[in-house]
């Protein structure tokens, strides 16, 4: 028998990110569109659903930069055989092209989740297009990334490694980060995090390597609390000790620059206590903590304007749709 969704208060970066972002636009993304994968949904919630799988050029890019490599390393555990680059790149341009008329054609009137929905053609005013050297930009951007992923000297070492020595290649996974306190009349909460380990492997010493493709400009801080998130489910979950484990940043579209991050028992602390804080914040705001039920009135709306502008909740946030 199939298990019953519920709403459930979790965590992960990206919420965490949103939520510090703009607290409407959170609101929209994680109880507004809920339940609105239905086609009987009410029409709000079915709306705010396509809005939250919208997607735009620069996350476009790097979800097709992920997606690919995600197929091509797949492929290589299976295989021992690695796609070359022009074969990523011609599975890159496939896929942008059949997303682009996924979005023309408004394909994800039916499936939102699956079919492309590009920001740049639904809020596109009457007869504008998306400039073609924005499109060749785009495409460029891909295919350096995937230059990058393949001259990193990541694949060149995996070429040497068993398949027993890898790990996870994009999987989306949980564990239990530590449990939020009472609040108000709301008991503990064991509190659960998603996360996606872009890929992992041991190496040859037994250190436990865990890498995140970038596609976009490293942002110290908040990689940093990713990985360590990362490091803090490698330890639960895998039983993997603390000494062992490798924070890696691949910036692929800054030549496949390899970034790395020291974790210690400090800095795996300092991670935890902000997920908890940020979870207990997000509790807080929660008309009814219990059954995790909010009210959209009590989460504000962002004053910073330039948020507003890639905004997938434009055309139902009452800040963007105010003329005076
Ligand atoms: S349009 Fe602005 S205020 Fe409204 S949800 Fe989006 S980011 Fe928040």
């Amino acid at each position: 028998m199939a298990r019953e969704l519920t709403n459930d208060l979790t965590w992960s970066v990206s919420r965490a990110r949103l939520f510090r972002t703009c607290q409407r636009a959170y609101f929209f993304q994680y109880y507004g569109a809920w339940g609105g994968w239905d086609v009987q949904a009410p029409e709000q919630t079915r709306l705010l659903y396509i809005l939250k799988n919208m997607t735009s050029f620069p996350l476009w890019g790097g979800s097709t930069v992920h997606d690919i490599i995600k197929d091509a390393l797949v492929e290589f555990r299976a295989t021992r055989q690695m796609p070359d680059l022009p074969t990523l790149q011609a599975a890159a341009r496939n896929r942008l092209n059949a997303g682009w008329k996924q979005s023309r054609q408004k394909e994800w009137l039916q499936d939102p989740k699956k079919c492309t929905n590009l920001f740049e053609h639904y809020y596109a005013q009457d007869g504008e297009q998306v400039p073609p050297e924005e499109i060749a930009a785009l495409r460029t951007k891909v295919f350096d990334a995937l230059e990058s992923f393949c001259n990193c000297g990541i694949l060149q070492m995996l070429e040497t490694l068993p398949p027993t020595q890898w790990g996870s290649i994009d999987t989306l996974s949980s564990f239990i980060a530590g449990i939020l306190p009472a609040q108000d009349n709301a008991p503990e909460l064991p509190l659960k995090v998603w996360c996606a380990l872009d890929f992992s492997y041991v190496d040859q010493e037994g250190f436990y390597h865990i890498i995140d493709w970038k596609t976009g400009a490293e942002h110290r801080d908040e990689l940093r609390l990713q990985l360590a998130c990362y490091a803090l489910f490698a330890m639960e979950t895998m039983r993997v000790p603390l000494e062992k484990i490798r924070l890696e940043g691949v910036f692929l579209n800054d030549g496949g620059r390899i970034s790395t991050y020291d974790i210690n028992n400090e800095t795996l602390l300092a991670a935890k206590d902000q997920i908890l804080k940020s979870a207990q914040a997000m509790r807080a705001k929660l008309q009814d903590p219990v059954a995790n039920l909010a009210d959209e009135e009590t989460f504000a709306c962002t004053s910073d304007t330039s948020v507003c502008a890639r905004c997938p909740y434009q055309k139902v946030c009452p800040n963007f749709n105010q003329q005076f």
